[in-house]
């Protein structure tokens, strides 16, 4: 079998044998980016490249890079145990042409790497491509994809953009069909967000300069960036559409089910999902120096820590678990990204510390959520309620939201958004003249913004599901 580890090194060795240079993954962190929570693509480290403010020894380049989607434009935490195929943290595969080659080179690196490397399923095979791009269109006949496999696609989903202006241009995405016995529809369909085609491969051609007034000029250095995410390649050669059946995840499952003696594919399996991805997230976010706080990427951190701890409780964990999973992650990553191992003891201790705190008010928060929702009649949990689990038992809402998900409810967050203004008001004026630090107004006024609306970044105006 092809491990996940495997499929890095092919990766990285294909390209490096094609003159690209093998570059580290960047921090999560993103340098030099204010504007952008965590890093969620492989083009991130080498934005002034494109853009030609930065010029290096190299015009190709290939990575596996760390991401993290679990906050702003580009958020799947609401996905992790619902999709085969989506995880807050997971490794994107990357191969970038800075002004060096196009499309005609492109195309035929990925479909060589996936057919022959790879030796995946011609007949499984699909691509998008933008709809006006005929270019990109001949060039996939020619490599040898029928015609009927060429889907072309009008929506902002094939064409990528920067920001408001910069570099911009067409897109095509790579597709696997998993077969009829998974329910979904090939892209362009209204059943395309099934698990049955799943993207495994993005590539953009940045082709087009963007202006102020919206008019596009040929860029004189034209680049390429693309990402293929690694648990799915390893899902579909390990004969699975699961990314959480893969070697690697699977691993984190099964040290999730011996940790809580219970069944990794019984009734708690979608907690074992769930617990392996945000002990993946959370870890990585750690070793790249981000500690759970109150505000900010700190508050995300914390915010994905006790979704995975309330997940936890409900396989009966008596005692703090997440940290006892840590060295079986290390054991699988430690090789590859050797400031995990570095940080094993500080992402141990985090999240002890942070699990037997919140342990504490936890199990009485979800008590008093189970009573409110017997009580209840409809199926929505009023906001103060909401509020009081968050005042009272630090339950942060998207944590609420996510355990009524389960009961196919929702909260109504207009009042729970009144009760956190009225809290405020109410702190404000109690601290007023005080003369000593507002700590508790400034922890609701981030923990409003953090909580309840996302992070803007500089990404809120490209195009919707892109690298
Ligand atoms: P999808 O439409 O499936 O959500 P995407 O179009 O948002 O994917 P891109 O931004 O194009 O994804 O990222 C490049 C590649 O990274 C995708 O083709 C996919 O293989 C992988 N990928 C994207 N998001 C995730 C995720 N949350 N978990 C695992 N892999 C992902
Ligand atoms: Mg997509
Ligand atoms: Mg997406
Ligand atoms: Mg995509």
């Amino acid at each position: 079998m092809i491990t996940l580890n495997d499929i890095r090194s092919t990766f990285l060795g294909y390209f490096e044998r094609q003159g690209h240079r093998v570059v580290a993954s960047s921090p999560l962190v993103p340098r030099n980016d204010p504007t952008l929570m965590f890093t969620n693509s492989g083009m991130v480290q080498f934005k002034n490249l494109f853009t030609g403010v930065e010029t290096r020894d190299y015009k190709r380049a290939t990575t596996a890079q760390k991401c993290v989607r679990a906050g702003g434009k580009h958020n799947d935490l609401d996905n992790v145990g619902y999709t085969a195929r989506h995880h807050t943290f997971f490794e994107m595969l990357g191969n970038f042409s800075f002004g060096d080659y196009f499309k005609s080179e492109a195309i035929p690196f990925a479909w060589e790497l996936i057919t022959k490397d790879f030796g995946i399923d011609k007949s499984r095979l699909y691509v998008t491509v933008y709809h006006t791009d005929d270019e990109a269109a001949e060039i996939w006949k020619k490599v040898g994809v029928p015609e009927s496999r060429i889907i072309r696609i009008a929506t902002n989903d094939n064409f990528w953009m920067m920001g408001p202006t910069g570099p911009c241009g067409p897109c095509t995405e790579i597709f696997y069909d998993h077969g009829d016995k998974y329910w979904g529809g090939p892209p362009g369909t209204p059943e395309e967000d099934g698990d049955r085609f799943v993207e495994i491969w993005n590539l953009v051609f940045m082709q087009y300069e963007q202006f102020e007034d919206g008019s596009r000029r040929e860029l004189a250095a034209q680049s390429i960036d693309t990402g293929m995410g690694i648990e799915r390649v390893a899902a579909l050669l390990q004969g699975t559409n699961d990314n959480y059946a893969t070697d690697l995840i699977r691993s984190l499952i099964e040290a999730s089910a011996n940790a809580t003696s219970t069944d990794p594919d019984g009734p708690g399996k979608v907690h074992h999902r769930v617990i392996a991805d945000h002990l993946r997230s959370t870890s990585f976010l750690m070793a790249d120096g981000v500690m759970p706080s109150n505000d900010g990427r700190g508050y995300v951190l914390r915010r994905i820590m006790r979704r995975a701890m309330r997940h936890a409780h409900l396989l009966g964990a008596k005692d703090p678990l997440m940290y006892r999973l840590v060295p079986a992650l290390v054991r699988q990553m430690g090789a590859a990204y050797p400031e995990l191992s570095r940080a094993q003891a500080l992402i141990e201790e985090t999240l002890k510390l942070e699990e037997t705190r919140f342990k504490a008010t936890l199990d009485r928060g979800l008590k008093l959520l189970d009573d409110e929702v017997a009580a209840l009649d409809g199926k929505e949990l009023p906001g103060e309620t909401a509020f009081k689990l968050y005042d009272t038992y630090g339950f942060p809402l998207d944590l609420t939201q996510d355990a009524l998900r389960e009961k196919g409810m929702t909260v109504a967050t207009a009042g729970f958004d009144a009760a956190m203004a009225a809290q405020k008001a109410q702190a404000r004026a109690a601290w007023a003249g005080s003369g000593e630090a507002a700590e508790s107004t400034v922890w609701y006024d981030v923990a409003e913004t953090a909580g309840t609306t996302d992070f803007l970044g500089y990404d809120t105006e490209t195009a919707e599901g892109q690298i």
